[in-house]
């Protein structure tokens, strides 16, 4: 289908994406399923495949890990990179349209087909000298996973004021701290973590933070941070006098919170295409539901509070993509994102939250049955608001953008 740019404005799916959405069900159909064949309901019940203290069990990880790797091999899992370090350079709009379709299946192991958190993200293509070949390209290749580690016991959403410091001492530095809530920390090969380096009295706010690579055997593991659904993903990483080689910061020493924040809309376009891809998947099974179930002599879709409903969570999911469609756009053709980013991340992860709880509301009883996804992805919908920026930040980042706060 030809895509139409009338005025610098297009809906349609180009060739070359739709040949990537097609290629994508695909390799779900012929990689990803027969894998899941032997892990039995882990893919769709998150209250399984862990153990008593939420660690992974081998089997999960080994299933997450094929999926990457096979991902990579098949040009899928860091498409969005540049070619030069073994991406595909694609845009923005279709890595959108990518992660979108993919949520649109609804929640399970087929998330890991594409970068997610324990992925290469731009933040790594800083990596310089021999950083490319021993972090970079294999995180891109899926051979290793990382983690990105921000949050503290004290500090989240206020992060510049985080307390793990790094003490330059000859050619080592040295880390002191502990972070928190971090993805991927009990499985990760390596993590990208941030320390002050320069006190904030001397650097400013967003100044003085350094990113440094830490190996697994670097770091110590704290306890695990388990989540309602979202049960062995996240752990704290403790530093205790961790002594690291100079050429393990990543970028520029004292610069990295900056670095991190030129990519910030990324991290928030991913996230609002699954919010909007989850909530198409949802309201798909709502649809077949009403249209079967059966009240007082007739199906329940005929009830207009029923398919009032579930035509109100359409509309929000309707408007949330273009949202998302918009802000890839203006990602793709290099515009300011700032307001774009926080738009969208705030809609479409509160449209989904709305969306889930009409659809387990549907369903009923059979929305809370734990073999059913939809409280599942309530959860999830509640996590969306809180990660890459809560739902109140966002609104600040709105406010700030409208002139109307500092
Ligand atoms: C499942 C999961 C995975 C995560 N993965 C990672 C990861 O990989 N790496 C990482 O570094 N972190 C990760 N996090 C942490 C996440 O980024 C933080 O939880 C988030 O930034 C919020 O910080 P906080 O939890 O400390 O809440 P706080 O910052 O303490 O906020 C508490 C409440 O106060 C509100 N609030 C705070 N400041 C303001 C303000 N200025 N105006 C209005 N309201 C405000 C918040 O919106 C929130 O409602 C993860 C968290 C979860 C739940």
């Amino acid at each position: 289908m030809p895509v139409d740019t009338t005025d610098g404005v297009g809906f349609g799916v180009g060739d070359e994406t739709q040949l990537i959405l097609d290629s994508l069900d695909e390799f779900l159909e012929q990689e990803v399923e027969p894998l899941l064949d032997d892990l039995g309901d882990v893919d769709t019940n998150p209250r399984t495949g862990h153990h008593e203290n939420g660690r992974l069990t081998d089997e999960v990880l080994e299933a997450r890990e094929q999926i990457r790797r096979r991902s990579a091999d098949a040009g899928f899992y860091a498409m969005n990179l540049p070619e030069a370090v073994g991406g595909e350079d694609v845009s923005p709009v279709t890595w959108y349209r990518a992660k979108k379709h993919l949520a649109s299946h609804g929640p399970g192991l087929s998330r890991y087909v594409l970068a997610g958190p324990e992925g290469p993200k731009p933040l790594l293509l800083q990596a310089a000298g021999d950083q490319i070949e021993r972090y970079l390209e294999p995180t891109v290749r899926g051979e290793k996973s990382t983690a990105f580690a921000q949050t503290e016991p004290s500090v989240g959403s206020d992060s510049p004021n985080m307390e793990t410091v790094g003490r330059k001492d000859g050619d080592e530095w040295v880390l002191n701290g502990r972070k928190q809530w971090i993805t991927n920390a009990p499985y990760a090969d390596f993590v990208q973590l941030f320390a002050r380096t320069t006190p904030q009295e001397e650097a400013g706010r967003y100044g003085g933070i350094t990113c440094f690579l830490v190996e697994r055997d670097e770091y110590d593991l704290g306890s695990y941070n388990n989540a309602v659904g979202a049960v062995g993903t996240q752990a704290e990483i403790v530093l205790d006098d961790v002594r690291i080689p100079q050429d393990r910061v990543l970028g520029e020493v004292d610069n990295a919170f900056y670095a991190a924040m030129a990519f910030l809309s990324l991290g928030r376009l991913e996230l609002g295409a699954e919010a909007v891809g989850y909530s198409e998947y949802a309201l798909e099974q709502a649809r077949e539901y009403v249209t079967e179930r059966e009240a007082f002599g007739q199906s329940i879709g005929n009830f207009q509070q029923v398919s009032a409903s579930l035509a109100r969570g359409k509309a929000k999911t309707y408007a949330a993509d273009a949202a998302g469609l918009k802000l890839a756009w203006k990602m793709a053709t290099d515009e300011r994102t700032v307001m774009d980013a926080s738009v969208f991340k705030w809609f479409a992860t509160t449209v989904m939250w709305e969306v889930a709880d009409a659809v387990v509301q549907v369903h009923g009883a059979n929305g809370l049955a734990e073999e059913n996804p939809y409280m599942d992805l309530l959860h999830q919908a509640r996590m969306l608001r809180i990660v890459e920026g809560t739902d109140e930040i966002q609104l600040n980042t709105i406010a700030k953008e409208l002139g109307l706060t500092e």
